[in-house]
């Protein structure tokens, strides 16, 4: 399967998403949160610097809202990657946020895992978990990521293979499954290693997501029953209705129930708790936005530079966030975040 952007779709335009989703009769996102008292919603720090440095992938998840895959070139340089050092030596931001495309096919992945842990920040990486299998010069992630600490969050979208394949391609699941194996056996998911392994997990159809708590036991109960494997947590993310999985809504013809699902569910407690509170999003190219869903609907930061080379701290983390009818997605029910569920 090709990228949107190879085919040359129509929604390879984040313009041309932006209009879908403001299009027809659903309240705007706008109107929902000043109902709820919350209008003036800022940011509460910034904790977590997300970096994608690349769009490249080996896999074309059919969900995927970054519309990443083997076709794409995006790379994240060695000199943008410098300008995000500059910034995290001189300010307090905690943790580093590594995710892509598949962050590993970046040449200078490990340089720069390398230099962030050097500085002391909890590095996250984002691992497709198949990239370690891809190809003999990955195979050694797992030895690297403890190496360093890392912290790895991968998707696992179901603990069989049927509905995992139909998400993110055929044979998906089973090189997901040795390569969740490798990590166990450097100690990753196992109590008392200080190597933490969270799995991520995404409804396969236009449904909302069930409770995490309960999705968590079941994927631990099958996973360690059928395949012996261990993890530490379940993180329960929504579908945002964009790039792939908003053309997998309108071509299945969902997108209206799902829209009116995501507007029905707004839950105020779950919209104090959104992301971009606390987190901001560096593009491949070095632009700074509020959320990667943001970044994928170029939608950049309203102020404290828009690119990296004019970062203003005080700015930043003063400014209003850019809403709009997509963030329906992280404040339905119990709310949706990098971290999973945010009440
Ligand atoms: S592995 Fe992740 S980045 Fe790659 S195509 Fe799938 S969802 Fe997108
Ligand atoms: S999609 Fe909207 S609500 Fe969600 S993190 Fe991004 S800006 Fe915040």
């Amino acid at each position: 399967m090709k990228s949107l952007k190879a085919q040359g779709h129509l929604y390879a335009d984040t313009a041309a998403q932006i209009e879908k989703l403001n299009e027809g009769s659903f309240t705007k996102f706008t109107r929902k949160l000043e109902e709820s008292g919350l209008e003036n919603m800022r940011p509460t720090g910034i904790d977590i610097m997300q970096i994608n440095v690349g769009k490249m992938c080996n896999q074309t998840c059919k969900h995927c809202h970054v519309d990443a895959g083997p076709d794409r070139e995006e790379i994240m340089t060695r000199k943008t990657m410098e300008l995000c050092l500059d910034i995290l030596k001189k300010y307090d931001i905690p943790t580093v946020d590594l995710t892509g495309g598949a962050p590993e096919m970046n040449p200078h992945f490990r340089w720069f895992v390398e230099e962030v842990s050097k500085l002391g920040k909890q590095v996250i990486d984002r691992c497709n978990l198949t990239i370690i299998r891809a190809n003999p010069k990955y195979h050694d992630l797992p030895d690297f990521f403890a190496e360093h600490g890392v912290e790895v969050v991968s998707s696992l979208p179901h603990y069989t293979a049927l509905r995992t394949d139909r998400q993110r391609g055929d044979g998906v699941f089973g090189r997901s499954i040795e390569a969740l194996q490798m990590l166990n056996e450097k100690g990753y998911g196992m109590e008392g290693s200080g190597l933490t392994l969270n799995l991520v997990y995404n409804p396969t159809g236009a449904i909302l997501p069930g409770p995490q708590e309960t999705l968590e036991n079941e994927f631990k109960k099958q996973l360690r029953r059928k395949f012996g494997l261990e993890f530490n947590n379940l993180f329960v993310i929504t579908n945002l209705p964009i790039s792939r999985f908003l053309d997998y809504l309108i071509v299945s013809g969902n997108y209206e129930d799902y829209m009116q699902k995501l507007v029905d569910a707004f839950n105020p407690a779950a919209a104090r708790g959104v992301m971009c509170r606390n987190t901001i999003s560096i593009g491949w190219d070095g632009y700074i936005y509020d959320c990667d869903f943001n970044q994928m609907l170029e939608l950049k930061v309203r102020q404290g530079g828009r690119h990296l080379s004019e970062f203003d701290f005080e700015k930043m983390v003063n400014r209003p966030i850019a809403m709009d009818q997509h963030c329906y997605g992280c404040t339905a029910g119990a709310g949706s975040s990098c971290g999973g569920q945010t009440t």
